[in-house]
């Protein structure tokens, strides 16, 4: 296969032809305009939206130089808009209020709903009127512990309609991570769901919330307010509860003799959603707060360390999420657009509620996982809703691929444009995939890096106008002045690899770490003043594209060579058998550090030496002789986090024998640690 440097994807002519931004030429002028008058750039794009007050003065202030003072970014302040306002109000007045804003499709493909704009904004005034009838007034902050539901939707945009703060907490993460994430945030109200059924796995989500509220309690936050949306009413239950409720007496304890779903209830805080929007008013004025005021706090995925309370502002926010749904997908009136990350992560805040919205979409709203109930899951809604634009990750894409391609081929899935991705590096091997067998080879890839920090994505290509390169997330989107440093903070001009920082803000990064503002200055403006340090490395290209290569944290020192992760995994992906692969560094007495890889393979694959030996060989070749992995370890699953990254900071003390392996609390399935340290390889 040619170096993945130089292969390279026009874009769809289809797409080019009514393209926002349809040729390089065009992006290139957009961006230095964008980099040159930041101003002017993001002022002309807020006139799309609508302000109660206009931008009295600059629409830009900031300081990125730890050296001079404290870092602060402000764009647009003084001006006084409203993110519900302009997701809601500005549509319907409009006169399309009757479009569908979400297709609801649920676990159980049997259940489904779809809700118009009017009908969003009638939801969220009844629910913003009677969280204010229950004193949540601006600034106070709601935690919302939800499932993929039209009513997670409905709290979000209610909280921000009130000029409220939401803090979104993963409805799948434990009674202690949530408990934890409220008491960081000083959340007295909560809003979650009875429960939900994500394949065949009932999470308790009420049951775990009076958990969390319990702890809260005894850590001396009164949480005064419990709103419970009754979800497992009106849902499907899966075949096996019926099996599992004869054969486990155990089970029943959640289930009433007719299968009715049954929760405990604490009459001083719970009441039911149903219940309390039924009385309050659709009728529910904005409050209009300040461009500055804060939006949501969002807790990062916890991958490098102890997660990290990221607080957003609103009126930056609104336009960079909304800049880049309308350019990064190229959305136009018409389009189906689904994307598949939970709202509990920011892809979910920024690309299934906010940038949608803003731009007046219509969506799929998913609550079900890839697998359920069969491996076609993903390509039967694209199918059904003739969806355009599909958005997922490569975690999602590598376990699709495992199955080959005959459940993606049952399916029409012509209507499909542009196919992005999000989360990791995406390997050639995935990009090619999702390229050839999703897209049939007619639609565009856009591999988007970003960060809950950014708010949005920062590096991506345009569908209609970036030829795209496998494995490369190709150039800055606008606002975004890349720059590559060594360690030293020399800049690296050209081709080669360094730190991946931003020399100036754009509108929707981050304001601060929310209580912790000294944290947010060491951890992205400290190593290098006067920089946004992403945390992760980055390779440019002869053509000057852009590769993400992974996080620096997790670079990998062999005999004096610097490696990234990404690309010994993207090697070890070549391997046929292999379908994950996560790599590691641990010492070595003689080359300092050697690799540690941990490889998942497809099914009915089989771990034997002639395996090992094609892997090994693999990264030689593609490498160098100096890469060649020092221990092979055979994974039946990798340590993830919920959102679906890999913990690699797990693995490294895995390799090493160490039990310490710091705050684990984000990852997906503790269980998996255990089995890996068990298996280490020996002398290990
Ligand atoms: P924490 O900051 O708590 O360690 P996290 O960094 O995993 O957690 P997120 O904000 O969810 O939390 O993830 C952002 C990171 O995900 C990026 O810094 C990058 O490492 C990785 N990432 C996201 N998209 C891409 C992409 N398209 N290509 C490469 N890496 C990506
Ligand atoms: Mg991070």
């Amino acid at each position: 296969m040619a170096s993945c440097d130089d292969q390279v994807f026009n874009p769809p002519e289809n797409v080019s032809k009514k393209a926002h931004c349809s040729s390089m030429e065009q992006y290139k002028e957009m961006h230095a305009r964008s980099i040159k008058y930041p101003e002017a750039f993001w002022g002309d794009i807020a006139k799309e939206f609508y302000f109660d007050q206009p931008v009295p003065g600059k629409f830009l202030d900031y300081n990125f130089d730890v050296s001079k003072g404290p870092v602060y970014v402000k764009w647009l302040e003084g001006g006084r808009t409203n993110i519900c306002y302009n997701c809601l109000d500005k549509h319907v007045l409009a006169g399309k209020g009757d479009q569908i804003a979400f297709y609801w499709e649920g676990n159980d493909p049997a259940d489904t709903d779809s809700v118009t704009f009017s009908e969003l904004l009638s939801d969220v005034c009844r629910v913003g009127n009677y969280l204010q009838s229950h004193g949540v007034n601006k600034g106070d902050t709601v935690a919302i512990y939800m499932p993929m539901i039209k009513e997670l939707v409905v709290a979000m945009l209610a909280v921000a309609r009130i000029g409220a703060v939401h803090n979104i907490v993963f409805g799948g993460y434990s009674s202690d991570s949530l408990a934890e994430r409220m008491l960081d945030s000083s959340a007295s109200v909560l809003i979650c769901a009875d429960g939900v059924w994500r394949a065949n796995k009932l999470v308790h989500l009420k049951e775990i919330a009076d958990e969390a509220l319990s702890l809260c309690r005894q850590r001396g936050l009164d949480v005064r307010l419990s709103l419970v949306v009754q979800h497992m009413a009106r849902v499907t239950h899966p075949p096996s509860l019926h099996d599992a409720i004869n054969g486990h007496p155990a089970k029943k304890t959640h289930f009433d003799d007719k299968l009715n779903y049954k929760v405990s209830w604490n009459s001083s805080v719970d009441v039911w959603w149903e219940e309390a929007v039924s009385s309050a008013s659709d009728q529910c004025p904005v409050v209009w707060v300040d461009a500055e005021d804060p939006l949501f706090i969002l807790y990062t995925s916890g991958s490098t360390g102890k997660p990290k309370g990221v607080l957003h502002t609103v009126g930056g926010y609104m336009l960079y999420s909304a800049t880049t749904f309308k350019y990064s997908f190229d959305y136009h009136p018409g389009d189906v657009y689904f994307c598949t990350a939970d709202i509990g992560w920011i892809t979910g805040h920024s690309y299934v509620t906010y940038g949608p919205l803003l731009n007046g979409a219509t969506s799929v709203l998913f609550e079900g996982v890839p697998t359920y109930p069969h491996t076609g899951r993903f390509w039967e809604i694209i199918q059904k809703y003739k969806v355009s634009k599909f958005y997922t990750a490569p975690t999602a894409i590598r376990t699709l691929m495992k199955f080959g391609d005959d459940p993606v081929k049952k399916y029409d899935l012509s209507s499909l444009t542009v196919l992005g991705t999000v989360g990791e590096p995406i390997n050639p091997e995935a990009w090619l995939w999702y390229h050839r067998v999703v897209g049939g080879g007619n639609a565009a890839v856009v591999d988007t890096f970003w960060q809950t920090e950014t708010g949005g994505h920062v590096i991506t290509p345009l569908p209609g106008a970036t030829p795209t390169k496998p494995g490369s997330a190709c150039f800055p989107f606008f606002g975004i002045s890349v720059c590559l440093l060594d360690e030293s903070g020399e800049e690296v001009l050209g081709e080669g690899e360094g730190y991946l920082v931003f020399r100036q803000p754009w509108p929707g990064m981050m304001r601060t770490i929310y209580k912790n503002h000294q944290r947010f200055q060491t951890t992205y403006f400290q190593k290098f003043p006067g920089y946004y340090c992403t945390g992760d490395g980055a390779r440019r290209d002869k053509d000057g594209y852009i590769w993400v290569t992974g996080r620096i944290d997790d670079m990998l020192n062999v005999s004096g060579h610097l490696l990234s992760t990404a690309q010994v995994e993207s090697a070890l992906l070549e391997v046929e058998q292999v379908a994950e692969a996560a790599v590691v560094a641990r010492p070595h007495p003689v080359k300092g550090e050697c690799l540690h890889c941990f490889v998942t393979l497809k099914e009915g694959g089989k771990f034997t030496d002639a395996l090992v030996t094609d892997m090994k060989n693999k990264v030689r070749g593609k490498i160098g002789p100096f890469a060649q992995p020092d221990y092979l370890q055979l994974a039946p699953g990798l340590p993830k986090t919920r959102s679906g990254k890999i913990m690699r900071r797990v693995l490294r003390k895995i390799a090493v024998g160490d039990r310490d392996f710091g705050d684990i609390s984000t990852l997906a399935d503790p269980s998996v640690v255990e089995i890996l340290f068990q298996h280490r390889p020996a002398n290990a």
